[in-house]
């Protein structure tokens, strides 16, 4: 255990935050509920906005940006947008001085600013789809924060897309998903669970709203992405039509979809220890960190020197640091990246130099490994990418045996508490079952899942049938 850093059975919320203050992520801020994301934190959350605005641009995706303002009377046009969105919106009410004549909504999301502007943009079918992307802060009134994972302004994207037909709109809304649950597994290596969000917990605005559901460490769920399909609610709202190619007047089909730099709670609390952050190798800005270590202030320019000519090819291929600060003692440095989730550590000593290898250390499991100098940088890739495949595999295994099925009330809910977990249940349907889970066990639907297989049941609450599984559990 690190100095500073609450281990996770002892306090699993302190432990937390003690690896965001080790790592130096981020802070609270003069503002109440807004976070400082310090140079550390804001490196990683470039890394996910990075890797995702590849992923936008190549399922032909554009970026594009509107105004932080909405005029309260477009908040007002949708009418369970307004009532799901208004009660945590903050409000202009003066700019210049003076009063303003129409008070300005601070977003809170943008489908409405957007979808006002869209009116303009279409008129004809050739004029769809419209596939644009936004990478904003937005705002929502919190009461209770927590650094990353609820603040009352955060990071995001947002995708607002339009169509012309209900089957175009719903094929982007699920290319979508599948972007997000490709991002977590592949670059976040946290597993997810695939669904849909119930009647209740959709989107305000939305037919249908899908997510991407990881679990945390303490086996709660984070829900990590969602994806929209608006149907014609915001079209019908704002009036957008187009002429389709028989001359007919229609409504456009919607579809947005965001994540934010929640992510960067997610990735936190599924793979760090009590050490501190543990990176993924895909996503950490800083990989590899090469130490030199030296007894006598002769051998120091030697040592120097010496990680100098092994790195030397290494430039523009990965991103490395070599930690050659002679004020600090090793051990002192070795903590140091440890606290920051660097994968790799290379300690190079004299007696190294003479074995004409280095010792490599791995940040997710600890192990020591001695490595020929020869071709290092192709071994250490290499290694990087085993390092990226054990973290996810490890965040797999707690999903997978934390995961359970079953069929009755009263062991659901003393099981939700200890060990808790994600439970497969069979639901009615009813929002009065449903609305019995989050008041009996502060749990909730968290996805439909789309791979579920058809099964015929009895509702867990009513007994009532049911034609499959969902998935509950207590949730961030
Ligand atoms: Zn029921």
């Amino acid at each position: 255990m690190a100095k500073g850093i609450t281990p996770r059975k002892e306090d699993y919320s302190q432990w937390y935050l003690d690896v965001i203050a080790a790592a130096d992520l981020a802070e609270h801020s003069a503002v109440k509920g807004c976070m400082v994301i310090k140079p550390n934190g804001y490196a990683i959350w470039e890394m996910i906005q990075g890797q995702l605005d590849r992923m936008f641009k190549e399922t032909g995706h554009v970026n594009a940006y509107f105004p932080l303002f909405i005029p309260e009377s477009l908040m007002h046009k949708e009418a369970e947008h307004v009532e799901g969105f208004a009660p945590e919106c903050a409000v202009v009410t003066h700019g210049g001085g003076k009063k303003l004549e129409e008070a300005l909504f601070v977003r809170p999301t943008s489908e409405t600013i957007i979808w006002s502007t869209y009116k303009n943009w279409i008129q004809s079918y050739r004029d769809l789809p419209i596939l644009i992307n936004q990478w904003a802060n937005v705002v929502r009134w919190e009461m209770r924060t927590r650094l990353f994972l609820r603040t009352t302004e955060f990071l995001w994207q947002e995708g607002h897309t339009a169509h012309a037909s209900a089957a175009e709109a719903e094929e982007e809304t699920l290319k979508i998903l599948d972007v997000y649950r490709r991002f977590a597994e592949e670059y976040l290596a946290a597993p997810v669970y695939v669904g849909f969000k119930s009647e209740k917990e959709k989107f305000a605005g939305a037919v249908r709203t899908y997510c991407i559901e990881a679990m945390m460490q303490d086996r709660k769920a984070l829900q990590a992405g969602t994806s929209h399909n608006l149907g014609q609610n915001f079209s019908k709202a704002f009036d957008v039509t187009f002429q389709d190619e028989q001359g007919k007047l229609q409504h456009v089909y919607a579809t947005s979809w965001g994540v934010s730099t929640r992510l960067v709670g997610a990735l936190i609390m599924t793979h760090s220890d009590d050490n501190g952050l543990v990176l993924p190798p895909r996503l950490a800005p800083l990989k590899v960190v090469l130490i030199p270590i030296w007894k006598e202030d002769a051998e120091m320019e030697r040592m120097r020197q010496h990680a100098q000519a092994l790195t030397a090819s290494w430039q523009g291929k990965i991103s490395f640091k070599i930690d050659d600060r002679d004020q600090y003692r090793p051990g002192y440095k070795f903590n140091e990246w440890e606290k920051r989730g660097i994968p790799i550590r290379i300690e190079i000593g004299p007696k190294d130099v003479a074995a004409q290898q280095v010792v490599v250390v791995r940040r997710d499991t600890g192990e020591k490994i001695a490595m020929p100098q020869e071709n290092l940088l192709a071994k250490i890739e290499a290694l990087l990418e085993e390092i990226q495949n054990n973290l996810l595999q490890r965040a797999r295994a707690l999903r997978d045996d934390n995961t359970f099925t079953v069929d009755a009330y009263d062991d659901f809910s003393a099981r939700i508490e200890n060990p808790g977990g994600f439970f497969r249940v069979h639901w009615c349907g009813s929002e009065l079952c449903e609305n019995k889970f989050q008041e009996t066990s502060r749990a909730t639907i968290r996805t439909i899942p789309l791979d579920e297989t058809k099964e015929q049941g009895a509702c867990i609450v009513c007994g009532a049938p049911s034609k499959g599984r969902v998935l509950v559990a207590k949730s961030y």
